[in-house]
């Protein structure tokens, strides 16, 4: 294994040179990225399809179109989110002014899982670049093409002492973490993100855990049934489901389930075919390991969409289960795979409830033309985000920082907030010297009463 402090001592020496701190070198560094995504774009494409049977457009739409939106967003606002920010002051200090600096952290650790593995290692990598940070980058051993290709085009891009790539499995990543970082973003699974925040914790490096869960998708009797299934297989099904904020199960108000899963059945026709095995665009389950995972699942309640699958080429059709109830072994974990348990409600409360017992969705979605009921949920159910009336599309958006709350996890990215996780903000207070108000000081006749006039 690599001398990983001696990595971790050449980045920060390089750190400490300032060039990172250089905002025409950050806005260098990320044109360059965005030049190596774009010049290899049918590299990226072949090891996507080789890792996970990827097809072009997904593999375009959510792993190297993203990650392009995402870098032009940050050049554009680069030069501003870096400047200090002018901030009140305190009548009780006035004459001096306030400023928050944004100052990199100095050398970042980011841990990528293997479902958007392109994606998902360079989004935050985009984020430490912007902010002024040096990183090490550990990609899934899960998805070795793709890791790969990551080391290769970073190695020929970047000095190693600026960015560098470490392939490896979990213990590279244990390796890695007895050293101290100034930052560590993980995305992954909640058990190794409990990993993580212990080691990080040793150093007191602060963490942004991307975690997952159990995220729920409730359609509302009064919702736009059709539009609702065309949503719904949209997210749950791109990729095999295989996303972090997929709808991870449905609970479906009982007075339109029938006429919602004609429309799910329909709509799933219409977008993967009636044989994904044949058509060669849908996405694979990563391992064997996962689809033995996801296959015991095929006995729970009564499938009334899909169900075959191959284990040669790892695929799941698009399957809906109905006769689901929260004691069923496919309710007890993140499913990750295109199967979807579809649950039924008569009472909004019921809803409330169960939500609630469980530790606090990643991503929520509601589909109701109530505003009364969007608010309702919104109001009672805490998660990370979501969308009304739409499935996963909020991950997209630079105006909407994504990240999870409680056990699908701590800190947010993406747009501004990218910048903002790899900075710390100094926050400084300039004094005047010409004058030198005297309420301050002890030892005056009045003194209290003074003090008083000003801080009440
Ligand atoms: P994972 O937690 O198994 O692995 C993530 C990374 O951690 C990999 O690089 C892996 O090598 C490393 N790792 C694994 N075990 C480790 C250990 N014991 N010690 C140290 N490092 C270890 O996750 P995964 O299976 O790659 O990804 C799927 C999970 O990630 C799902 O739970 C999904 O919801 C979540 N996820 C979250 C987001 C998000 O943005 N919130 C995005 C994608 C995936």
């Amino acid at each position: 294994m690599e001398d990983f402090k001696e990595l971790l001592t050449r980045q920060r020496d390089f750190f400490y040179t300032g060039k990172t701190k250089n905002v025409a070198f950050r806005i260098e560094a990320l044109t360059t990225l965005a030049h190596i995504i774009r010049s290899n774009e049918s590299e990226l494409m072949a090891a996507l399809k080789k890792d996970l049977n990827k097809s072009q457009f997904e593999s375009y739409m959510t792993e190297i179109g993203i990650l392009l939106e995402e870098i032009r967003f940050t050049l554009k606002h680069i030069k501003e989110w870096s400047q200090p920010r002018k901030v009140k002051s305190a009548l009780a200090q006035a004459g001096s002014k306030g400023y928050i600096y944004p100052e990199p952290y100095g050398v970042v650790f980011i841990i990528s899982p293997w479902n958007y593995p392109f994606q998902l290692a360079i989004a935050p990598l985009i984020g430490a670049i912007a902010a002024g940070n040096c990183a090490i980058l550990k990609p899934s051993e899960l998805t070795p093409a793709t890791s790969k290709l990551i080391a290769e085009l970073i190695a020929r891009n970047f000095p190693k002492e600026y960015i560098s790539v470490v392939e490896g499995d979990a213990e590279t990543t244990q390796a890695l973490l007895q050293e101290k970082f100034d930052y560590i973003f993980f995305t992954g699974s909640v058990p190794v993100g409990r990993i993580i925040m212990e080691a990080a914790a040793k150093h007191l490096t602060p963490v942004t855990l991307e975690l997952g869960g159990k995220s729920p998708c409730i359609v509302h009797k009064d919702a736009n049934i059709k539009l609702a299934a065309k949503r719904i297989a949209w997210g749950k099904f791109i990729n095999a489901g295989q996303t972090c904020v997929a709808p991870d199960y449905l609970y479906v108000h009982s007075a339109v389930k029938d006429e919602f899963i004609n429309a799910l059945k329909e709509t799933i026709t219409e977008l993967y075919s009636d044989n994904v095995f044949q058509n060669g665009e849908f996405t694979r389950i990563v391992s064997e390991r996962h689809y033995k995972r996801l296959q015991k699942f095929l006995d729970n309640g009564s499938i009334v969409i899909g169900g075959r699958n191959d284990i040669d080429s790892l695929i799941i059709e698009p399957t809906v289960i109905t006769d689901i109830t929260w004691d069923l072994p496919i309710m007890q974990e993140e499913i990750f795979g295109p199967l979807l348990p579809v649950l039924e409600y008569d009472h909004d409360s019921t809803i409330i409830q169960k939500i609630n017992d469980r530790p606090k969705p990643l991503a929520l979605y509601i589909f109701s033309e109530s505003k009364e009921f969007q608010d309702k949920i919104l109001g009672n159910i805490s998660f990370g985000g979501g969308c009304i009336n739409d499935t996963v599309y909020h991950l997209s958006s630079p105006y909407l920082p994504f990240g999870g709350v409680g056990e699908s996890g701590i800190g947010a990215y993406h747009g501004k907030g990218s910048f903002d996780v790899f900075s710390h903000e100094k926050s400084i207070l300039k004094q005047s010297t010409s004058f030198d108000l005297p309420f301050r000081y002890p030892n005056r006749k009045n003194a209290l009463k003074q003090i008083k006039l000003f801080i009440k």
